[in-house]
């Protein structure tokens, strides 16, 4: 009883502050395993489009403060920092140059671990080399500004859409930053200060993984959107069309079968001229969760129009697409809110047997075929009348 109370209340806190998530868009914002490519795509190319921006600003502004050193500090201690503030420089200017590919989720982990060493190898650098020197008054306020740096890297993660595990894997190493730093210079150890150090670039940290959570979170949710029909959660016709042309590139390059069927729903305005518009909703919805339980792993499906549905089978012959959608339309659509059954009408064709040339010309032969169904009573499919136990 309280178990299941918990459980309720727990499922129903997620549920107020996720409230536009599934259960498995929840997991993606734990660790980026399982991602649709699209959504790696995207990341990868926000993650380092900001990797160069932020890399470009920080090669113009970190040569920029020597004039500030050298106006504070005695010489011996200026030039070390604008020797190290050059080579800082360029290798931000580096990252920015390099040709990263935004294929590759690897290229955004290499562009923002790299992004992340150069200050932090400044910092260890600038920290042991500051520490040499006896610095007093204004000197010595300019040089606690070089111990700010981790807070400064750590508040920047922020702007990246890092799942968790992602954020904490680059942030660990800048925790132990200021551990690593008076470990390696003569300073001695404040261990209370190094103490509440720790704490405040922890509490960054879980700031930081909040705004890349949600950012990760609001894309999750807008990409769902872009490829997804809303009302049927079917592939929308864009999505479907990019997802049929790279189907059709694959297909033709191993020498596979890529089988499609046009799908329409029989009288469909009947539907809603009898029972209303939401009546009519609740039904498309009804038949598309029908075809959906019943295609292989791999099957697309997209709504095309209103009541229009492609259904692309890759690497399935025309028997075994005509043999599936039998299957389908035996086990049914659903039905209306009279009790009538809902049918369709179906066109199917395959590339190969077909010799299509390309998608469109695979999607029109189905079309046609579909359209020949209607003219020949509708409830049936048209494309399959060879294929063996078809009716
Ligand atoms: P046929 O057997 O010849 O295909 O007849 P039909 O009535 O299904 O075909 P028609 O193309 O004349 O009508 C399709 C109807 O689908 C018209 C439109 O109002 C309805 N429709 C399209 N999109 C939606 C939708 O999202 N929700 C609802 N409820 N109806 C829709
Ligand atoms: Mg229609
Ligand atoms: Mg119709």
């Amino acid at each position: 009883m309280l178990k299941a109370t918990l459980a309720k209340l727990w499922h129903h806190a997620w549920s107020m502050i996720l409230i536009e998530m599934t259960t498995e868009e929840v997991g993606w914002l734990f660790c980026p395993g399982g991602h649709l490519s699209l959504l790696s795509k995207r990341r990868t190319a926000v993650i380092l489009t900001r990797v160069r921006l932020v890399a470009g600003l920080f090669a113009v502004l970190t040569p920029l403060w020597i004039v500030v050193d050298m106006l504070v500090f005695p010489s011996d201690v200026w030039h070390g920092l604008a020797w190290a503030r050059v080579a800082a420089s360029a290798a931000f200017g580096a990252i920015v140059f390099v040709k990263w590919s935004i294929d590759r989720s690897r290229d955004a982990y290499r562009a923002l671990g790299l992004l992340l060493a150069v200050p932090s190898a400044f910092f260890l650098f600038s920290y042991g080399h500051i520490a040499a020197f006896d610095l007093h008054g204004l000197q010595k306020a300019i040089a606690s500004g070089y111990t700010f740096l981790p807070f400064v890297m750590l508040a920047g993660l922020s702007i990246f859409p890092l799942t968790l595990v992602e954020c904490l894997a680059f942030a660990l190493p800048m925790l132990l930053m200021p551990v690593l730093a008076t470990a390696v210079s003569d300073a001695p150890m404040d261990l209370p200060a190094l103490g509440v150090t720790i704490w405040l670039l922890t509490l960054i940290v879980c700031v930081s993984a909040l705004a890349g959570l949600s950012q990760l979170g609001f894309m999750i949710v807008f990409i769902r959107e872009a490829i997804r029909d809303n009302m049927t959660g079917c592939f929308t016709r864009n999505s479907g069309e990019e997802l049929l042309d790279l189907q059709f590139i694959l297909s033709t390059r191993i020498h596979a079968p890529l089988s499609l069927a046009f799908i329409d729903l029989d009288h469909f305005k009947h539907v809603n001229d009898s029972f209303g518009h939401e009546a009519g909703d609740q039904v498309l919805r009804n038949a598309t969760l029908q075809l959906r339980r019943h295609l292989r792993a791999g099957d697309i499906l997209a709504r095309w129009g209103g009541e229009e549905f492609v259904l692309i089978l890759p690497n399935a012959t025309r028997q075994q697409a005509c043999q599936g959608l039998l299957r389908v339309c035996e086990l049914g659509l659903g039905a209306a809110p009279d009790g009538v059954p809902v049918t369709a009408s179906i066109g199917v064709a395959e590339r190969v047997e077909d010799n299509a040339r390309d998608w469109a010309e695979l999607v029109e032969l189905a079309d046609a075929r579909m359209y020949e169904a209607k003219q020949s009573g509708r409830n049936r499919i048209v494309g399959c009348e060879d294929v063996r136990g078809m009716p």
